[in-house]
């Protein structure tokens, strides 16, 4: 604004100097060779602003005037003309000079122009190697806290310390959310969409979802079914009482380590299955022979240190190829599993029931002087002795022979109290079966 008016000013100055000096020449004709160098200060004052044609216009209407005295006075001619040829000098010196400063500030405009270019180019390299650092990040973060799950989730045979293992690794990750495991779906919605959808489900907004989520008592969550073995074991859950705190990343994200925890769980199974079927007894589910062996090496040490007794009772069915040759194989299989359920339910906590061979158990009772364990024994033997036995429907019989022998008054070692065990039930058989000796 303030520009363009002085800008005005310098124009109109610059005109008004000419139109005076014209005037002038018109009215004192004899002052014309001094008139047109005069000339010269409009062009210096109009090139103020470096305007392109104001010292054009006015070379022009000078050289005009020029003309004019140049045929008025005779005598004044060479004086004119070579103030005129000044005249014409300085306005090519102005125009030559004017084009330098037109051609530099062009340069430095262009410049300029590239520079922005640059900077632009620079700015969105710069925002896209903040996003691509963002994503390194975030990627480095998942990769560690996965390596750091997995040892952790692995690092245990207890599936209880599993799932608390993987409520603390899904609290760190999402410290606003409220995280638990639950065995079941019962009646909560948004385990129930995730056991019907079998996977997991995003609830963003549940004001907006009621018809999936009725009466939830949470904003947005996130339900994880969990699987062990192909089947059903719980669910993951993630609430939060605001809108959005989830979307499909951090869904992906919790899917991750509750699969991660999921294995786990299948391991520790596997794990305990191949425990199991190396301790126990495929036919009977009592512990087999190994781990009757190891135990009662324990049970005599232990009683040995601690000073109290210890008690075993062999027991071996009476006539039992007889029983098979009578009923069947089968049949001799039934009856060995019922006799291990009786067993079984003779056996306090601290006792060890085992399939010794095959138609022998033995049953270890830590603490029992031999008085105790006969008296167990002679239970043991009358509750088999009128046991029905029933096979496809009909009744049949079974007695048992068994030797009792305590440590530490008939043996000190493992093996010597199997031995007198055995020498004892050995002498039950001989005096008639269906009893006891110890
Ligand atoms: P005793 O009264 O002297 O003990 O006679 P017994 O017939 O019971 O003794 P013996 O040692 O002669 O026979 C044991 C039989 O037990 C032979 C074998 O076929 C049978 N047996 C061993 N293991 C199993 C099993 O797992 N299932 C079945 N059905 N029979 C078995
Ligand atoms: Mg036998
Ligand atoms: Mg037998």
């Amino acid at each position: 604004m303030g520009d363009s008016r002085s800008r005005a000013v310098t124009l109109m100055g610059s005109y008004g100097l000419f139109a005076g000096l014209t005037l002038l020449v018109v009215a004192r004709p004899e002052l014309g060779p001094s008139a047109v160098p005069a000339f010269g200060l409009c062009l210096l004052w109009s090139d103020l602003r470096r305007d392109g044609e104001s010292p054009i216009v006015l070379t022009f209407l000078a050289t005009l005037v020029a003309a004019v005295l140049l045929v008025r006075s005779v005598e004044s001619r060479p004086l004119i003309a070579a103030a005129l040829g000044g005249l014409w000098l300085l306005a090519g010196a102005q125009a030559a000079q004017r084009g330098r400063q037109f051609s530099d500030e062009r340069e430095m405009l262009l410049e300029q122009m590239n520079l922005q270019d640059q900077i632009r180019d620079d700015e969105r390299d710069l925002k896209y190697y903040r996003s691509y650092e963002e994503t390194v990040g975030v990627d480095t973060r998942l990769r560690r806290d996965l390596s750091d799950a997995a040892k952790s989730l692995s690092g245990t045979l207890d599936g209880r310390e599993v799932q608390s293992r993987l409520i603390t690794i899904l609290q760190d990750r999402f410290p606003a959310a409220r995280v638990s495991v639950v065995g079941g779906a019962g009646e909560d919605p948004l385990l129930l969409a995730a056991q019907r959808r079998r996977g997991p489900v995003l609830i963003k907004d549940a004001r907006q979802e009621k018809q999936v989520v009725p009466g939830a008592r949470f904003v947005s969550g996130v339900a994880i079914p969990l699987k062990v073995m192909r089947q059903a074991a719980g669910f993951v859950k993630l609430e939060s009482d605001a809108a959005g705190a989830f979307g499909p990343d951090e869904v992906r994200t919790a899917d991750l380590f509750a699969t991660m925890a999921s294995l786990s769980l299948e391991n520790i199974r596997l794990y305990e299955s191949v425990h199991r079927q190396a301790t126990h007894d495929a036919l009977t589910q009592l512990h087999s022979h190994r781990a009757f062996q190891q135990r009662l090496q324990e049970e005599v040490l232990r009683s040995g240190r601690s000073q109290t007794p210890l008690s075993l009772i062999m027991l071996d069915v009476d006539h039992f190829k007889r029983y098979n040759d009578t009923f069947g194989h089968q049949a001799g299989d039934q009856l060995l599993r019922t006799l291990a359920a009786i067993l079984g339910s003779f056996a306090r906590p601290v006792d060890f029931a085992a399939r010794y061979g095959g138609e022998e158990f033995a049953l270890i009772l830590p603490n029992y002087v031999r008085t105790e364990a006969v008296q167990v024994a002679e239970r043991i033997r009358a509750r088999i002795a009128e046991e029905p036995f029933v096979f496809n429907g009909a009744p049949t019989r079974a007695t048992m022979s068994l030797g009792v022998a305590s440590f530490p008054t008939d043996a000190t070692t493992a093996s010597q109290i199997v031995r007198v065990a055995d020498e004892r039930l050995y002498k039950a058989k001989h005096g008639g079966r269906n009893q006891v000796v110890g």
